[in-house]
């Protein structure tokens, strides 16, 4: 009961890739390399289990960037035709590749790291890869026309991949969608629905995440201009307790998520953010015991899975450890209490 987990990614130790910083390049290459991810992943587990942390990850010290860590092995995408996109409705613009042809997946992308992983720990092991329609908001297309159909592709290819991570040994996988409270008519046209064609006929437990986003200056300044009450996950939370998905995150610490949201979830598995992707302050573990219990009035503890708000990132390493350690601690508080 109250099993903690995170959302996923990690700081990367700045011996692998330059410190808090997003897109940072390697440090090193080739067989170099992936020893040094292996072990920065390595070390990331012996701490996860160390601060008492039930569902672990690699902390995705194997990729760059959570989308594109994936979309690097797809075929059907020119990476030198950059278009410029608005990405998560103009929130910030940048060059992105494009879609040119049916997209596909030659080879298994993630296999690798999931099996190193999983001979690392006998903790439940939860594997992250980006969500279709996250996916079709970070890539340009020139081929489908239609993004749905785009996000239809790559839910099939996603779907092949989880099944292989999970016939490796992973217990939950997880789709990150940053976009899914961006595109709210979207969402329940066609969101879910790919979500669904990428979790079908998985057996392992299945999580969607969802956010505002990484503490970034363009995700910051969004965030003053959504007013004191965030409401948004009021318009999906309802199509999402209708599907076929285990799990979802909510981010609850340091946020305006008003928490009786967390009520429009009552079949779902709720991972409830406790500690907040904030570079300078570490939460006490009596601060993440409160945000748990102000949760518990709308989620039953078997229910519950105290977690962090995102990925970590782009924060520094010790904080991370920090935010571990507090989180863990602040889940026994409230566990030993009940
Ligand atoms: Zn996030």
């Amino acid at each position: 009961m109250l099993d903690t987990t995170i959302v996923g990614s990690l700081p990367k130790p700045e011996w692998l890739a330059e410190p808090e910083k997003l897109w940072a390049s390697w440090r090193l290459q080739g067989e170099e390399l992936r020893r040094a991810q292996q072990r920065a992943a390595a070390e990331w587990l012996e701490h996860q289990e160390k601060a008492g942390i039930d569902i672990v990850t690699d902390g995705e010290q194997f990729r760059i960037h959570f989308v594109h860590g994936f979309l690097e092995h797809i075929q059907g995408i020119d990476w030198e035709k950059k278009t410029a996109m608005g990405i998560r409705d103009n929130r910030y613009t940048v060059q992105v590749p494009t879609v040119t042809g049916p997209v596909s997946r030659p080879r298994p992308v993630h296999l690798d790291e999931v099996r190193f992983t999983r001979d690392q720990t006998d903790r439940r092991l939860k594997f992250t890869l980006p969500g279709p329609m996250t996916i079709c908001d970070t890539i340009a297309d020139a081929y489908y026309l239609r993004r749905s159909d785009m996000a239809m592709a790559f839910a099939e290819i996603l779907n092949h991949e989880a099944r292989e991570l999970a016939a490796a040994g992973v217990d939950v996988i997880q789709f990150d969608e940053p976009a899914f409270n961006v595109f709210f008519d979207d969402v329940r046209q066609w969101g879910i629905a790919a979500l669904e064609r990428a979790i079908e006929g998985l057996t392992c437990t299945t999580a969607v995440h969802i956010c505002y986003g990484y503490g970034i200056e363009e995700n910051l300044r969004w965030k003053k201009n959504l007013g004191n009450e965030w409401r948004q996950y009021e318009e999906i939370f309802p199509a999402l307790n209708a599907s076929r998905i285990d799990q979802v995150s909510v981010e609850c610490a340091e946020s305006r998520v008003p928490l009786s949201l967390l009520g429009l979830l009552k079949d779902k598995d709720v991972m409830v953010g406790a500690v907040a992707v904030t570079p300078d302050r570490v939460e006490a573990p009596e601060e993440v015991a409160a945000t748990v219990r102000a949760a518990m009035q709308y989620v039953d503890a078997q229910r519950l899975y105290p977690c962090t708000n995102c990925g970590m990132t782009p924060i520094p390493y010790g904080i991370a450890l920090g935010k571990l350690n507090s989180l863990a601690a602040g889940a026994a508080i409230v566990r030993n209490s009940l």
